[in-house]
């Protein structure tokens, strides 16, 4: 369960990022949000929305991946600038002098993506 949709976003991402898969947005609406597997004929599958007289995102139905990665995933399509600006959010603003470089590092040593 989640406050937001922001939060569920989120958390898909992370687990696609440690789990190397990749998901393709196929509903993204006020109360609903559907991914899917990036890889051809693979089931994998996160649903989540917000049921009727509630306010919290609920994931029902989550369907797990059969496809197998050729290749470790070295850059992560998921891993977008505006996640990595909210999961390092407080580093950025504590140091005022933060380069990009050093942004990269971290995020390649957290999540080992460049
Ligand atoms: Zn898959």
């Amino acid at each position: 369960m989640f406050d937001t949709k922001k939060k569920l976003k989120n958390a898909v991402i992370k687990w696609a990022m440690s789990t190397q898969r990749v998901f393709r947005t196929h509903i993204s609406s006020p109360t609903n949000y559907t991914v899917k597997c990036a890889e051809t004929g693979c089931p994998g599958k996160v649903h989540g929305h917000v049921p009727k007289y509630d306010i919290h995102w609920v994931v029902t139905i989550v369907v797990p991946h059969n496809c197998v990665r050729k290749n470790l995933l070295v850059k992560h399509p998921n891993l977008t600038s505006s996640l990595i600006a909210q999961l390092m959010y407080t580093k950025i603003v504590e140091k005022k002098d933060m380069e990009a470089k050093h942004i990269q590092t971290a995020v390649k040593v957290r999540w080992n993506y460049v």
